[in-house]
C-alpha cells in the first residue's frame, strides 16, 4: 500500500507500507539507529540497501537522549564521513531516532535528504508523517526543531514482531486518536478487527498514515485543523509531566487523555455517554490505561498553562463531535473542566 503525501514547494513524498524492497540509493548513505533496533533489524536492512558508500550511526536508546549532546554526535558521524550536500540520512528506529535524525538532516549543511523506516507503531502512524523534527531540552519536550518532510517513507509492518507490547498499546493509542477525530468508519472497523493480526495492522497502519497526511497536507505548519491530531494530548501532557515522565509511555497517557476529553465532551453536550463508553473500551482491549488518580484538581488544571500550545492563557482543547469529528475550542469554562476532573 502506498499514500502519498500532498504538500507545496516540492515537498510531497510518499509512504510505503509493505515489506521492505530493495533501495537503491547512489550516494553517501547514513543509517542513524540505536542499539535495541540494529540487534533486531539492521541486518535486514542491510541485507536491502544499496548505497554508493554506506555507514551506520549508533546513539544510545532512549528519549532521555534526545537532546543536543546526541544531535552533535550525529553530526560529527556525518563530517567524519564527509557527507556532501547529497548525501542521505536514513533513521532507523522509533521516533526518538526519526526526530532526531530529520533534524540532523534539517541542520546538516543547511539540509540534506533523509528517509524514514520507522520501527514501533507509534513512529509507523504518527512521527513519521508529517516532518515534524526536534529535540528536548530543559524547558521542555520538542523545543528545538524544524519542519523538514522525509523525501520517502518506509514502513515494514513485519517489524512490529519484536516491539514489546506496551509500545504496541501506546501506537494503537493514536491510531484510536485519528479515528475518533476524523473517521467514523476506520473507527467502526477498528471495533471489529484485531490489530495483533498481521494483515490488519497493515491496514490500521495505511488509514492512520492516510487520516494524518490529509491533516498535514491541509496544514502543514499546524495553523488550525493539524492541532486536532492533538487530541487526548493536552490531558496526556499533564499527565506525563506530573508522573515525571517514568510511569506512562506517552501513548499511554494520550489513552488516558482521550477519555478525559471525551468526559468534557460529553459534559458540554459533543459527545454521549455510550459514545464515549465505545472509545474506552476500545483502548482497554490493547490495555491501554483509562484511568488516572488526580491527586489536586487545581493543581492538575494550573499544569494546563505550562503547555506550549495554551496561547494567551487559554486552553485549547480538541473535542470531540460523536465518533469521527472534532472541534478546536477555547471556550471552555475552568468549572466545567474542574467538575469533570473531580469525577474522572
Ligand atoms: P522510541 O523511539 O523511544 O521507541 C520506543 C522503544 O522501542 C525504544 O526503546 C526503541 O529502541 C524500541 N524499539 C523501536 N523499534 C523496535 C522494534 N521494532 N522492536 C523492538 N523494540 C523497538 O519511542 P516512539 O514511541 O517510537 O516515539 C516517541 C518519540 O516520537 C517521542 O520523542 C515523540 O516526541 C516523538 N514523536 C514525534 C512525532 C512527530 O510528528 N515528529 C509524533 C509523535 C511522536
Ligand atoms: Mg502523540
Amino acid at each position: 500500500m502506498t499514500v502519498k503525501i500532498n504538500l507545496p514547494h516540492d515537498n510531497s513524498y510518499e509512504i510505503f507500507i509493505e515489506e521492505l524492497k530493495e533501495l537503491y540509493f547512489d550516494r553517501k548513505v547514513v543509517i542513524v539507529t540505536n542499539p535495541t533496533v540494529s540487534g533486531f533489524h539492521l541486518e535486514y536492512l542491510k541485507s536491502k540497501l544499496n548505497a554508493r558508500e554506506l555507514s551506520v550511526c549508533t546513539i544510545p536508546d532512549g528519549e532521555e537522549y534526545k537532546h543536543m549532546q546526541t544531535l552533535e554526535s550525529i553530526l560529527e558521524h556525518c563530517f567524519e564521513k564527509r557527507l556532501d550536500r547529497k548525501s542521505l540520512l536514513v533513521a532507523f528506529g522509533g521516533g526518538v531516532i526519526g526526530d532526531m535524525t530529520g533534524f540532523a538532516a534539517s541542520i546538516y549543511q543547511r539540509g540534506i535528504d533523509f528517509v524514514q523506516i520507522p520501527t514501533t507503531l507509534l513512529s509507523q502512524v504518527d512521527a513519521s508523517v508529517g516532518g515534524k523534527t526536534g529535540i528536548n531540552n530543559k524547558f521542555g519536550k520538542n523545543l528545538i526543531g524544524a519542519f523538514h518532510q522525509p523525501i520517502a517513507v518506509y514502513i515494514d509492518p513485519s517489524m512490529l514482531k519484536t516491539l514489546p507490547k506496551r509500545e504496541f498499546g501506546a501506537g494503537v493509542a493514536e491510531i484510536v486518536k485519528m479515528a475518533v477525530t476524523f473517521n467514523k468508519d476506520f473507527f467502526e472497523w477498528l471495533e471489529q478487527n484485531d490489530l495483533n493480526d498481521e494483515k490488519n495492522i497493515q491496514i490500521a497502519i495505511a488509514k492512520s498514515v492516510q487520516t494524518k497526511a490529509d491533516v498535514v497536507s491541509q496544514d502543514e505548519k499546524e495553523l488550525g485543523i493539524r492541532a486536532a491530531l492533538n487530541y487526548g494530548h493536552t490531558f496526556g501532557h499533564v499527565i506525563e509531566n506530573e508522573t515525571n515522565y517514568d510511569t506512562y509511555l506517552h501513548g499511554e497517557a494520550v489513552g488516558i487523555g482521550m477519555c478525559m476529553a471525551n468526559a468534557l465532551a460529553v459534559k458540554i453536550g459533543l459527545m454521549s455517554q455510550e459514545e464515549a463508553l465505545r472509545v474506552k473500551s476500545l483502548l482497554e482491549k490493547y490495555n491501554i490505561p483509562t484511568t488516572y488518580k488526580i491527586k489536586d484538581v487545581e493543581d492538575f488544571y494550573e499544569h494546563f498553562f505550562l503547555d506550549k500550545k495554551s496561547l494567551d492563557n487559554k486552553i485549547k482543547f480538541i473535542l470531540p463531535v460523536g465518533i469521527g469529528n472534532c472541534k478546536i475550542t477555547n471556550e471552555v469554562s475552568k468549572t466545567d473542566v474542574i467538575e469533570i476532573l473531580k469525577g474522572f
